[in-house]
């Protein structure tokens, strides 16, 4: 795939490189996906256009067509666009993603200001879409049926200097009737083994220190070339990189989790105490009419394997309420099996209809009201829970991966924000006198109060507080100089003002 020259990427009344952002909807996969429409645009010689000036000279969205009103938000979103557009004719707007991939040429008729509509498959083309369509004054549309070039061979922009994410897959075989991802993304595609190692090792050198693989399915790799343990093999190779502190995986179907993979998570001392695994429904009419080809006790025999070997492993979920047909009874299993299961925390969705899946055509549909009353029984449950765990965790020591992101409530309480080993939120404050940790770096100290969603650390003395520099937070400092920020070595907290970042010392970059 020829990237078009940076020269011609230039505004020619300016001679300014083009600016461009890329709009995001749904799942990880987009965000990931993201990554890489922002790879090949710089590579392309765009530049990321600051929200403050306005709309960028390229806006690209990248759709999702999980949700029942991604259409509506994506032609609202475009709509908003199309004055801008005629004032700005210069101005270039791409659609990409799973919508775009599903509705092809509706999306020209509907918004005939789009320039170029591209599909799943095809993310590579995208500069050269965006080319052709200003070169010939005309849209562009390409949609591929199937995957020519694997995405994760395309340049990425990432968003973090310590955590990457790493596909191992993509599409998916199985079958779940709610979802729209296999009529979309396609069947599985597996990456070779070593052409995942070596961007991990490539990712490591750079400085990250923790990776995520990414895949629909990702414990069904090996599909493709014949391996029913490659996944396993790939979590005990990820042991092997060394640097590479921090290992996780999202997200694993129950059907087909096998003890190796335990095995692995166990014995592998990079690979982290935290589990993502879907478990939608807790009874199994439910689960069969959703096509999920495991039932309960299988799920919760999963969760009691791991937790023989991995005893501290914090475990997550998916829910789905009100799937068609779902009797009170139905939905009493599934608090049942919430109950037993004792996730950490979950992801809960209200059902609704997804056009194109079987499920939207499912007798049984239930009224909004009854979705509505189960959903908030349900996350009323799950928030105990929750809360409940995290009140465990008061008066252990965890290691936190230090993250950009603080949060607005951690901006009220002067703390910085990240990530311990298995994955649990926690603002944590840094003793009067200690140094101020870059993110990428590591804080080892003591969980002193926690909620339903976070944990508080706010330690007393210094010596409850180890900060490790690592070489993410050395990659920090570096892409802060490139930026003109100021590096943040050897700073402490501000005296007179203990645990609190003050004035005069370097802030960690705050998302709103
Ligand atoms: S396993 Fe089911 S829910 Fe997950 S991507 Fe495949 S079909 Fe969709």
């Amino acid at each position: 795939m020829s990237v078009p020259d940076v020269t011609e990427t230039l505004d020619t009344e300016q001679q300014q490189p083009r600016t461009y952002e890329v709009r995001t909807f749904g799942c990880q996969m987009n965000v990931h996906d993201s990554e890489r429409v922002s790879g090949l645009l710089e590579d392309a010689g765009l530049t990321v256009g600051d929200p403050e000036d306005g709309v960028a000279d390229v806006v690209v969205f990248n759709t999702c067509a999980v949700r029942e009103n991604a259409d509506n938000k994506l032609y609202g979103n475009l709509g908003m666009l199309a004055p801008l557009k005629r004032e700005r004719p210069n101005m270039q707007i791409a659609v990409g993603g799973c919508l775009a991939q599903k509705d092809r040429d509706t999306i020209l008729k509907k918004a005939p200001w789009v320039d170029v509509v591209f599909g799943t498959h095809n993310i590579g083309a995208l500069p050269v879409l965006l080319e052709r369509a200003r070169h010939n004054n005309e849209a562009q549309l390409e949609i591929l049926e199937s995957l020519e070039v694997f995405p994760s061979t395309l340049p990425t922009k990432r968003d973090s200097a310590h955590s990457g994410w790493v596909s191992i897959s993509v599409g998916c075989n199985n079958t779940c009737t709610f979802c729209i991802v296999p009529s979309l993304r396609g069947k599985e595609r597996d990456r070779r083994p070593g052409d995942i190692l070596a961007e991990i090792q490539a990712l490591v050198d750079d400085g990250v220190v923790e990776i995520t693989l990414l895949g629909q399915n990702v414990n069904s790799y090996g599909v493709e070339f014949g391996d029913r343990q490659a996944f396993s093999k790939l979590l005990r190779a990820c042991g092997e990189i060394e640097g590479l502190e921090r290992v996780r995986f999202t997200s694993p179907h129950p059907a087909a989790f096998t003890d190796d993979v335990i095995d692995a998570m166990a014995e592998t001392p990079n690979v982290m105490p935290q589990l993502h695994m879907p478990l939608q429904s807790g009874s199994d009419k439910i689960l069969k009419d959703m096509r999920r080809s495991y039932r309960s006790k299988k799920f919760l025999g999963i969760l009691d394997k791991v937790r023989e070997r991995i005893p501290h492993a914090a475990i997550t979920t998916d829910i789905i309420v009100g799937f068609p047909g779902e009797t009170e009874q139905d939905f009493q299993d599934t608090l049942d099996v919430v109950e037993a299961s004792r996730f950490s925390s979950a992801f809960t969705f209200q059902y609704s209809k997804r056009p194109g899946t079987p499920a939207a055509t499912m007798e049984g549909q239930l009224p909004k009201e009854v979705v509505q009353e189960r959903y908030e029984r349900l996350t009323a449950l799950q928030d105990r829970i929750s809360a409940e765990e995290n009140q465990r965790q008061v008066g252990t020591q965890v290691e936190i991966l230090v993250t950009e992101n603080n949060g607005r409530k951690a901006e009220q309480t002067h703390r910085l924000s990240g990530r311990s080993r298995d994955q649990r939120l926690v603002h944590f404050s840094v003793p009067e006198g200690a140094e101020v940790p870059r993110p990428g770096d590591m804080v080892t100290t003591t969980i002193t109060r926690a909620a339903a969603f976070h944990l508080v650390a706010d330690p007393a003395t210094l010596e409850d507080y180890q900060l490790r520099r690592t070489r993410a937070g050395d990659a920090w400092d570096r892409a802060q100089a490139d930026s003109c920020g100021v590096p943040s070595s050897g700073s402490t907290a501000s005296a007179g003002a203990p645990g609190k970042v003050s004035l005069g010392l370097p802030t960690l970059p705050i998302r709103k």
